[in-house]
C-alpha cells in the first residue's frame, strides 16, 4: 500500500470544515474584505527576503522543487509556500495595487518541513488576511475584533485567549536586542545550546525556547514595551484602550515576538489549552516595512493574521453541538428490482435531479443488498421499481421511517417529493 505523505491528512468528512471555511469567509466579507488567490508555488528568495533567513521556516523547513528553469538559473528555485503573507504582499507590489487599504484574504494549503504531532502538520491550511497600507493602530484594533468576535460569537468558543505584545520600531526593536543582549550575556552558562545560538543570530527568538531553566531567566528579563519610542508607546496604549472599550479580552505577553523578521509593532495569538502543546490557533501582527523590502514604491504599513484552520477545526469538534451546521439534505434512492428497470430509473433520477431534488441510483447487488445499503444511507424514502410498476407507470414509495409504502404514478413523483 502507498500511504499518504507524513504529515498530510485525508478530509473524508466536509462538514465541519465547510462550516468552518463557509463562517470565516462570511465574517471577513462583513468587515469589507475581499476574497483573493494567490500561487501555491512561489520563488524561494520571496521568503528567504521576507521572513528572513535565521527564521525556522526558511532555515529548516521549507519544500523546495527542483525545476527546470532552475537548472539554469539557480535564483530561480521555486518552493510551495509555508506562509500567505508574503505572497500577498507580492501580489500587492507586482500588480500596482494603488488603492489602500487593500484588505484582502485567501484560503489555502501551506507547507513546512515540521515534525508532525497534534495539531502540526506538514500540508495544513491557513485563512490568512491582510490590510495592505494601515498606518492606524486602529486596524490592528479591528483586525482583532473581527476575529475575536469570529471566535466567540460565530464559533460559540470560550476557552481561549487573546495574547498580545508591542515590539515597538525598528529602533526600538535595535536598541532593545543591546539591551536584552547585555542582559543575556550576565546568565549565558545557565541557557542551553539553541539559545546561545540565537542570542547570537537572532536574538529576539530566545524566548520561543521550551527549555524551563531559560524560561525562568526569560521570566525575568528586561520587556520591550518599557523600551518605546514615544510616538511607540503611545500607539501601544492605544491599542490596548481601543481593545479595552470594544470589550475585546486580551493579556499582555511580553515574550511574545513571533518568528519572523518582517514583524513590528502590534503582535498576537489566539491561543488555546484545549489544543495541548500547539496551543496556538490564529496569530498574526504588524509588518510596516515589508512592502517596500519586496520592491514596493513606497513603504505601506499594514496588519495581518492567519487562521490555523486544522487547529480551529480541533476546537469547533468539542463545541459541535451549540453549532448551527446546516441540516443534512434528504437522502432518496431509487432501487430497480432487475435489469430491465435500470434505464426506468437513470430517467426518473434524471427527472428529479432536474428538479434540484438530490437522489442516489442503486445498481449493485441483490434487491435485500440494496436495501440493505439504502437503510445504510440514511435514506428517508426509496423508490422501488419493479416489472409490475414498470408495465403500470408506476413506483412504489417507501417511508425508511414508518415502513409505510404507497404506489404513485411516475409522473407525479416529483411533486409528491415536493410537497
Ligand atoms: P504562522 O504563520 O506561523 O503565524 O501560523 C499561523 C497559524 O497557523 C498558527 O497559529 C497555527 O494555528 C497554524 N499553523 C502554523 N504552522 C502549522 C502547522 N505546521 N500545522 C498546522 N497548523 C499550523
Amino acid at each position: 500500500m502507498i500511504t499518504r505523505v507524513k504529515g498530510t491528512q485525508d478530509f473524508l468528512d466536509l462538514d465541519l470544515l465547510t462550516f468552518l471555511a463557509d463562517t470565516t469567509f462570511a465574517q471577513c466579507e462583513l468587515y469589507q474584505f475581499k476574497r483573493i488567490e494567490t500561487p501555491i508555488i512561489e520563488h524561494t528568495e520571496l521568503f528567504k527576503r521576507s521572513l528572513g533567513l535565521q527564521t525556522d521556516v526558511v532555515s529548516k523547513e521549507m519544500f523546495t522543487i527542483k525545476s527546470h528553469d532552475q537548472e539554469q538559473n539557480p535564483a530561480d528555485e521555486i518552493c510551495l509556500r509555508p506562509e500567505a503573507t508574503a505572497s500577498l504582499v507580492r501580489a500587492f507590489v507586482e500588480n500596482g495595487i494603488d488603492q489602500v487599504p487593500w484588505k484582502v484574504f485567501t484560503y489555502g494549503p501551506m507547507f513546512r518541513y515540521e515534525r508532525p504531532q497534534k495539531g502540526r502538520y506538514r500540508q495544513f491550511h491557513q485563512v490568512s488576511m491582510e490590510i495592505i497600507g494601515a498606518t492606524s493602530q486602529a486596524h490592528d484594533v479591528e483586525l482583532l475584533l473581527m476575529l475575536d468576535r469570529l471566535f466567540s460569537d460565530k464559533f460559540k468558543l470560550v476557552n481561549y485567549a487573546l495574547h498580545i505584545n508591542f515590539l515597538g520600531c525598528q529602533e526600538d526593536r535595535k536598541k532593545y536586542r543591546e539591551i536584552l543582549y547585555a542582559f543575556l550575556k550576565k546568565h549565558q552558562d545557565e541557557l542551553d545550546g539553541l539559545c546561545k545560538d540565537r542570542m547570537e543570530k537572532n536574538i529576539m527568538r530566545v524566548f520561543d525556547c521550551k527549555n524551563q531553566q531559560c524560561q525562568e531567566i526569560y521570566n525575568k528579563a528586561p520587556k520591550i514595551t518599557d523600551y518605546l519610542c514615544s510616538e511607540c508607546a503611545g500607539q501601544w496604549q492605544a491599542v490596548q484602550n481601543q481593545l479595552s472599550l470594544l470589550s475585546v479580552n486580551f493579556s499582555v505577553e511580553p515574550k511574545l515576538v513571533r518568528g519572523l523578521d518582517y514583524y513590528s509593532k502590534t503582535v498576537f495569538e489566539f491561543v488555546s489549552p484545549d489544543l495541548g502543546a500547539q496551543s496556538a490557533f490564529a496569530g498574526g501582527g504588524r509588518y510596516d516595512q515589508l512592502v517596500s523590502h519586496l520592491g514596493g514604491r513606497q513603504d505601506q504599513p499594514s496588519v495581518g493574521a492567519a487562521i490555523g484552520v486544522e487547529r480551529l477545526l480541533l476546537l469547533l469538534e468539542t463545541v459541535k453541538a451549540n453549532l448551527p451546521l446546516p441540516q443534512a439534505k434528504a437522502v432518496r434512492v431509487i432501487i430497480p428490482m432487475g435489469q430491465a428497470q435500470q434505464t426506468l430509473a437513470l430517467l426518473l433520477a434524471d427527472e428529479l435531479r432536474a428538479q434540484d431534488m438530490s437522489v442516489d441510483v442503486l445498481l449493485d447487488g441483490s434487491f435485500k443488498h440494496m436495501m440493505k445499503k439504502a437503510n445504510k444511507l440514511g435514506a428517508s424514502h426509496a423508490i422501488l421499481i419493479g416489472q409490475d410498476e414498470q408495465d403500470a407507470r408506476e413506483v412504489t414509495v417507501k417511508n425508511m421511517v414508518t415502513g409505510a409504502q404507497e404506489r404513485i404514478a411516475q409522473t407525479a413523483l416529483a411533486g409528491y417529493f415536493k410537497k
